[in-house]
């Protein structure tokens, strides 16, 4: 009993907000009403028998998790890692490299799958931009090869998992929310593709300088403009 007590206690005072995880749970989750019938109950938190006697551990651990936007309760089962801007959109890191057959297809599926939900999402291709890579890889701690999916802020997984979930009925509810995708056709800038050529290098990445060295070869420089492929972001869709 006293095992159970302490570590209660301790789930307590490990949230510093007390007070307004009360209120919050009070004002805005009805079920957690139900446990507290009595005004006094619902004021006195701290008197740990009343408490513990009215409520699981268990049964508060629920409650404390249930957030207060409406959506998906799907959604909270999976782990919590958030790409970059990914916290109400759908993240999707792809490679468009043919190099290894199953990652170039598994791409495609999950493509596919989005693409018939027609929601809006974010293409990440990692083999595009360096950039997108390192941020998958920080955001997942560890090196991970594309397809992964990502939904406001959680990690659905790779192919196994979307199609998984699809096949169980599940994608369309993690996908509930989700803004419909413009049916006007790729990007006019870049064609769906997310990035145009450099125009300052003309993705050759180098830039001749007015320079020339002991031979009289023109000196060039790095082009500072794009990115290790010689592209830049999209002025138009990015
Ligand atoms: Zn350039
Ligand atoms: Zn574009």
């Amino acid at each position: 009993m006293k095992g159970m007590r302490g570590r209660f206690l301790g789930k307590l005072k490990s949230i510093s907000a007390i007070s307004t995880l009360k209120q919050g749970l009070v004002f805005h989750d009805n079920t957690f009403n139900q446990y507290f019938q009595t005004p006094q109950l619902t004021t006195n938190i701290k008197d740990e028998d009343n408490f513990r006697s009215h409520v699981s551990l268990k049964e508060m651990e629920k409650n404390v998790s249930i957030p207060e936007k409406a959506d998906s309760h799907l959604l909270f089962e999976f782990e919590e890692k958030c790409p970059p801007g990914g916290n109400d959109s759908v993240i999707f890191y792809t490679t468009s490299l043919r190099g290894i057959r199953k990652t170039f297809e598994d791409c495609n599926t999950i493509r596919f799958l989005l693409g018939s939900f027609q929601v809006l999402y974010d293409e990440r291709d990692v083999s595009m931009h360096m950039e997108f890579r390192e941020e998958l890889w920080r955001t997942l701690g560890a090196k991970v090869i594309p397809p992964r999916l990502f939904i406001k802020g959680r990690l659905i997984g790779g192919v196994e998992e979307v199609v998984g979930l699809h096949e169980e009925g599940k994608l369309e509810e993690l996908l509930s929310g989700i803004p419909k995708s413009p049916t006007s056709g790729p990007c006019k800038g870049c064609g769906g593709m997310r990035f145009v050529l450099c125009s300052s290098c003309n993705g050759s990445r180098k830039v001749a300088v007015d320079e020339v060295d002991e031979s009289d070869i023109p000196l060039s420089i790095s082009c500072v403009e794009c990115n290790e492929n010689g592209l830049v972001k999209c002025p138009v869709c990015f």
